[in-house]
């Protein structure tokens, strides 16, 4: 069986779940680490039987809760080695280390941590460590909580740190666990951004958002989808004649900004191959989309085809997770 929960999609945060009956992975962690695992219980998804969190690109609204869920559940994440430096780079903007150096940094923290858990230190002392360390940059993880404002942090933990990164490339297949997973490139104004097809026991389940167009190599990826959650971000008329600043319109209509429902529908229409059963559509602007809108753009394309009226158009939320859809 298979399991895609989005718990939430849209400029203010974006972050599923996608599982097979051995391994869970929550796919971006664009809101806070409390109101994902919020989301989560509503939705009936264990957030400490999450194995990976793996990442689409360094955006905030794919990465607000990551250090702190990554931390919290100490599971590891999956970047695009680009993605990953930017990410540390956005985490630290006042730090002055090279990127080798701050690897070197997190390394002997990584150790320190582990003497300390073997009880050859004293916990959360870190005895043996550099100047950078001396000068309070070490801090041993307490509950991550605290970085969230809970309780009275005494240390502050290093932002950046996290219990283990994996790297992958676009277009080279790996596995989280039994997932057999499928990153590819998409044009999107970020260092390196990913959609992904996960696939696992016989379904395949895709991942694209946040794609200024829809290149060949995207169309390519989304064949014999079981379960597609396809960005529908706004409609050209509202975002026009909507309250944005001309900049972030022109952002957002750029080649390495947001598909409209007009593209979508254009991608539905002309180049989808029609296997889902579930079309997600995700990402939706608040200010320059109506779900309504993005509905009838997709149900007219599908229209166009009588046998892919079988295809089930569902909109995913920013406020809420929608329902888990089960293969
Ligand atoms: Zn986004
Ligand atoms: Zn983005």
């Amino acid at each position: 069986m298979m399991r895609m929960t989005v718990l939430a999609s849209g400029s203010k945060g974006n972050s599923s779940v996608i599982s097979s009956s051995r391994t869970r992975v929550l796919v971006d962690a664009g809101l806070s680490c409390r109101e994902l695992t919020r989301r989560m219980a509503i939705a009936g998804e264990d957030p400490a039987a999450l194995d990976a969190i793996i990442i689409t690109h360094e955006h905030q609204d794919h990465v607000a809760g990551l250090g702190v869920m990554a931390r919290k559940l100490g599971i590891p994440v999956y970047f695009t080695e680009p993605t990953h430096r930017a990410w540390v780079r956005m985490m630290t903007p006042r730090r002055t280390l090279s990127y080798a150096a701050w690897l070197d940094q997190m390394q002997r923290e990584k150790e320190e941590r582990a003497r300390a858990a073997a009880g050859m230190a004293e916990p959360g002392i870190c005895d043996s460590m550099s100047a950078a360390v001396e000068s309070g940059e070490c801090t041993p993880m307490e509950d991550p909580d605290e970085a969230e404002g809970l309780g009275p942090a005494k240390t502050k933990p290093d932002p950046a740190f996290l219990p283990a990164v994996e790297y992958f490339h676009s277009g080279r297949q790996f596995c989280i666990g039994d997932i057999e997973v499928t990153p590819f490139t998409i044009p999107h104004d970020a260092t390196d951004p990913c959609g992904f097809v996960f696939a696992a026991e016989g379904a395949r389940m895709a991942v694209a958002t946040d794609l200024g167009y829809m290149p060949p190599n995207v169309k390519a990826a989304l064949k014999r989808i079981d379960v597609l959650l396809l960005e529908s971000n706004h409609d050209l008329e509202m975002l026009k004649d909507g309250p944005y600043p001309w900049s972030v319109k022109q952002r957002v209509l750029s080649r390495v900004g947001h598909l409209s429902n007009h593209a979508t529908a254009e991608f539905l229409s002309q180049d989808y191959d029609g296997t889902a059963s579930f079309i997600v559509l995700g990402h939706l602007s608040e200010s320059n989309n109506a779900p309504e809108l993005a509905r009838l753009a997709a149900e007219q394309a599908l229209a166009e085809h009588p046998k892919l009226l079988g295809n089930r158009i569902l909109l995913a939320e920013q406020g809420a997770p929608l329902e888990s859809i089960c293969l």
